[in-house]
């Protein structure tokens, strides 16, 4: 009755085998960000950093911070702050 073939999945002891928490190509990475945030990225290049992004902790975060800065640096209308907190910790990791 009870197929027991997937019962790992409830076991919530999952290794870090989809998200990478530190990245070793994090300079690779900066430049294909801050492409993106410019503009000035092809498709290929998008296409690639998104796939890269869902396996990458620390580029998703730079991603976000990078996009939130620009976004709050071109309009001067504060329309969403970064969060000081996200900004501080996110910082906090790069310098390291
Ligand atoms: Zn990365």
């Amino acid at each position: 009755m009870n197929v027991s073939s997937n019962t790992s999945e409830a076991a919530g002891d999952k290794q870090e085998q989809t998200l990478k928490h530190y990245c070793e190509h994090h300079a690779e990475c900066m430049k294909m960000i801050q492409a993106i945030l410019d503009g000035e990225a092809n498709e290929a290049e998008k296409e690639h950093f998104r796939q890269n992004m869902d396996k990458c902790m620390p580029c998703i975060q730079t991603y976000h911070l990078e996009k939130c800065i620009k976004e709050t640096l071109h309009s001067k209308v504060e329309r969403r702050p970064c969060p000081e907190k996200l900004v501080a910790a996110i910082k906090a990791q790069l310098s390291n």
